[in-house]
């Protein structure tokens, strides 16, 4: 009897536990996708992140109730976000990533908090490669699951050979050996790349954006946090904190759009 009114109690215990959702520590941590490799928006230096998607987070976790402590970052590379927010592996995104209608048919967005604009990354001593209409016969890298690659596909296929890797920093080394005549994605990214000392010099960004790239909070579809994190958003615009972790993260010579900085839009 004793033993069966024990088992009765751990059975209750744990379905108590099931239902509250494990009642571990899973409640007072956010998981947060960004990016690991992207300097200026999402990098990762042993256990140091940065860059303005970082800030960004950092500042709506903040507004959401979570501490800097409280925040573990997870790499959500530009393949995988949608099925990471899908699969509840990070509970929100702030990733470059754009909100698009065929997105939303998966996961949910926030935002936007940033507009960027396609462009292309060549050697500093490239002539020819002037726009997307000058890639005939060239060799171009982009990211797999990106609007990107996406857009030369559709609008610029003919004739241009396109490579795609998982992340854009591999597409950045084979640029740099010249394997390849251009990286194409997002100019705020590749302005990031171009100003690395590494890169000093070596790299440029031709600078003539060809789409409005609306970067958005990825978020899973059924959420009750779209507009508290516009609501952050909002706030960062109007205190200052968004033009600061622009200017932190943006190298010289880099202007974002005049369509910076963005009003959210609904939450649906
Ligand atoms: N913003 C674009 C996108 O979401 C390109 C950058 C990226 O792949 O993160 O696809």
């Amino acid at each position: 009897m004793r033993t069966k009114l024990i088992a009765a109690g751990t059975a209750a215990a744990a379905m108590a536990a099931l239902l509250t959702g494990c009642g571990s520590s899973d409640d007072d941590k956010l998981t947060i996708g960004i990016k690991f490799d992207q300097p200026g928006l999402g990098l990762r230096s042993g256990s140091d992140y940065s860059g303005f998607d970082v800030d960004v987070a950092r500042y709506v976790a903040k507004e959401l109730g979570y501490e800097a402590d409280q925040i573990e970052f997870k790499e959500t590379p530009s393949p995988q976000r949608e099925n990471m927010l899908q699969s509840g592996q990070v509970d929100m995104i702030f990733a470059t990533y754009s909100i698009t209608d065929a997105r939303k048919e998966k996961v949910a967005f926030a935002g936007p908090y940033f507009i960027a604009g396609q462009d292309l990354l060549v050697a500093a001593d490239n002539t020819d490669i002037t726009g997307p209409d000058a890639l005939d016969g060239k060799k171009l890298c982009s990211v797999q699951g990106s609007t990107s690659a996406q857009k030369v596909k559709d609008d610029y296929s003919t004739g241009v050979q396109l490579q795609e890797f998982d992340t854009y920093s591999k597409c950045i080394e084979q640029l740099a050996a010249g394997t390849i005549d251009a990286v194409t994605t997002d100019d705020i990214i590749l302005a990031g790349f171009a100003a690395q000392p590494a890169n000093a010099g070596k790299l440029k960004v031709v600078g003539s954006p060809f789409s409005e790239e609306q970067y958005g909070v990825g978020l899973p579809k059924d959420n009750d946090t779209c507009q508290k994190v516009n609501d952050a958003i909002t706030k960062m615009i109007e205190d200052g904190a968004w033009q600061k972790a622009v200017d932190d993260n943006t190298a010289e010579g880099y202007t974002p759009s005049a369509a910076n900085p963005p009003t959210p839009a609904a939450c649906s």
